[in-house]
């Protein structure tokens, strides 16, 4: 089909909503309003064709575990997302990625999945608490890809969603 979903998961307050929003509506509120679940569709033009881009905004890790397996089952391609603010943070998502590593199957079929751990929030240098380097060390132990971001600023979050598409276009 020429649907391509994308599921953001992530800690409650890392940054997920922003990113989604930044990404599809291109604005950003200071305020933190809780995401029950959200999907966003946007058309775009993959491989000279024109396919539908899901994104899928999750609740975090309060999601309960039979919605987290429905969500991951459904996914073509996984954002998980940390505050460079929080190592607590980083450390929540390890259960999601086992889960995804879990439903996705085999570590063959698990290495062609764009799976993208992202660092948000890169632009709070006072506060940060995990440093670029642990963020892509943390990725290579997991087998995925790595960036950081600022849904603030709007660094690389074009840059986010056009590599995801861009692994699964070389897949
Ligand atoms: P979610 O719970 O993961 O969806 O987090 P939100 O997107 O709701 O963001 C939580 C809070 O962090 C909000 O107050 C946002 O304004 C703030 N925030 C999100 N992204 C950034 C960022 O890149 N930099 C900074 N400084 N704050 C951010
Ligand atoms: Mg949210």
């Amino acid at each position: 089909s020429n649907d391509y979903r994308v599921v953001v998961f992530g800690a409650g307050g890392v940054g997920k909503s922003s990113l989604v929003l930044r990404f599809v509506k291109g604005t950003f509120r200071e305020s933190y309003i809780p995401t029950i679940e959200d999907t966003y569709r946007q058309v775009i033009s993959c491989n000279k064709n024109i396919c539908t881009l899901q994104i899928t905004d999750t609740t975090g890790s309060h999601q309960f575990p039979a919605m987290q397996r429905l969500s991951i089952s459904k996914g073509h391609a996984f954002i998980l997302v940390y505050s460079c603010t929080s190592r607590q943070s980083l450390e929540e998502l390890r259960p999601i990625w086992e889960v995804i590593r879990e439903t996705k199957g085999g570590a063959n079929e698990l290495a062609s999945i764009p799976i993208m751990l992202v660092g948000n929030k890169c632009d709070e240098t006072e506060n940060r608490e995990v440093s670029a380097a642990e963020g892509e060390a943390e990725a290579k132990m997991w087998g995925c890809h790595f960036m950081e971001t600022s849904a603030k600023t709007n660094h690389n979050v074009k840059e986010l969603f056009a590599e995801l598409l861009n692994l699964e276009k070389n897949r």
